[in-house]
C-alpha cells in the first residue's frame, strides 16, 4: 500500500492539472458557526487543499448566537447561488441549532460533503477510504469487512459501500460481546475503525496476515497531540497512520467531490 501522505499529493497534482483546464474556477463555500479549535484546523486545512488544486475556498464565520432560522435562511442564499458549485457546513454546531435539521437543508446536488441523506456524494470519510483502497488495488470481493463505530458519517456510509464491493460486512458497537468482537475481528481483511477511543485497538487480537486497518479515530489527547483509535505498531500488513492518514482521505475527497459537483452542474 502507497504512503497516504504521498499518495495524497499524487491525487491533488491530477485533481489541479484538471482544474488548470477550466476556465471557470470550481467553488467552494465553508460555513463555520463555532470557536471549536479542531474545527479551525479542519477549515483551515480544506482552505489549503483548494487553495492548492486551483479551486476557489470561500469561508463564512457566523455568530455562535445565530438562529435556526437565520442559518437555515444563510443556507438556502448558497443553494441557489448560481457562482457556488458546492457548500458545507462544518460541524459541530451550536446548541440551538439541530444539526440533523441543517444537514438535511443542503441541497444534495451541492452537499460535497455527503452528510444529506439524500445526498450525490459518498460521504467524504467512506469516500476516501475506498478511492485509496481501490487505487491501492486491494481485493474487496467475498472478503470479510469489519467496521468498529456506527456512525451516520463513517460506519454506516462506510457499510454500504463494502458491501456494494461485495465484501462480508459487520459492524461491531458498543454493545458487542468481547467474544464475538474477538471472532469477527481475527477473522477480518479489512477492519476500519471509527470509535473515538485513543489507541482501543492494540495486538490482545491474532490478525489475518492479510489484515488493512483504516484507523479513522482523531483522538487529541491532553498533550495536546493527536492518535488514533489504533496503536501504531498493529502486526498487520498495513495501517494506516494518525495523523496524515485517513484525514488526508477525508479531505482529498472532498476536492473529488467538488469536482463531480463542478462537472454535474456544468455538464462536463
Ligand atoms: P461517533 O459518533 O463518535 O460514535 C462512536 C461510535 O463508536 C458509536 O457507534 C459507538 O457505538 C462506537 N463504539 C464506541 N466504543 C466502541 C467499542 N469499544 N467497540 C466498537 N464500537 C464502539 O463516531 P464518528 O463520528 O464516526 O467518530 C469516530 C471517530 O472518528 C472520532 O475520533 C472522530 O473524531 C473520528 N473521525 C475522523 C474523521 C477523519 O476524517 N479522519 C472523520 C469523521 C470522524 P454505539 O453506537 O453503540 O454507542
Amino acid at each position: 500500500m502507497q504512503e497516504i501522505r504521498e499518495y495524497v499529493t499524487i491525487k491533488k497534482e491530477q485533481i489541479k492539472a484538471y482544474v488548470g483546464t477550466l476556465t471557470l474556477k470550481p467553488k467552494l463555500v465553508i460555513v463555520q458557526v463555532n470557536e471549536d479549535k479542531a474545527s479551525c484546523a479542519y477549515v483551515n486545512g480544506k482552505l489549503k487543499d483548494l487553495n492548492e488544486i486551483g479551486a476557489i475556498g470561500e469561508l463564512i464565520k457566523l455568530d455562535t448566537s445565530i438562529t435556526q432560522e437565520e442559518l437555515l435562511n444563510v443556507i438556502k442564499g448558497l443553494n441557489e447561488d448560481e457562482t457556488v458549485d458546492g457548500f458545507i457546513v462544518q460541524m459541530p454546531l451550536p446548541s440551538q441549532i439541530d444539526e440533523e435539521i441543517i444537514k438535511r437543508s443542503v441541497d444534495p446536488i451541492k452537499d460535497v460533503d455527503g452528510f444529506n441523506p439524500l445526498s450525490t456524494y459518498l460521504s467524504a470519510t467512506s469516500k476516501g477510504i475506498l478511492t485509496y483502497l481501490e487505487d491501492n488495488n486491494f481485493e474487496f470481493s467475498g472478503k470479510n469487512a469489519v467496521i468498529l463505530g456506527r456512525s451516520n458519517i463513517v460506519g454506516r456510509p462506510m457499510h454500504d459501500i463494502l458491501l456494494n464491493k461485495n465484501m462480508n460486512v459487520t459492524i461491531l458497537h458498543s454493545k458487542t460481546s468481547e467474544e464475538d468482537r474477538k471472532f469477527y475481528i481475527e477473522h477480518a481483511s479489512l477492519i476500519v475503525v471509527a470509535i473515538g477511543k485513543k489507541y482501543y485497538l492494540d495486538n490482545r487480537y491474532n490478525y489475518r496476515d492479510d489484515c488493512v486497518v483504516m484507523d479513522v479515530g482523531i483522538n487529541r489527547d491532553i498533550d495536546n497531540h493527536l492518535y488514533g483509535d489504533c496503536i501504531p505498531t498493529l502486526n498487520v500488513k498495513f495501517q494506516s497512520p494518525v495523523p496524515r492518514g485517513v484525514g488526508l482521505l477525508t479531505r482529498l475527497s472532498l476536492t473529488l467531490n467538488l469536482i463531480e459537483c463542478y462537472k454535474r452542474r456544468h455538464n462536463l
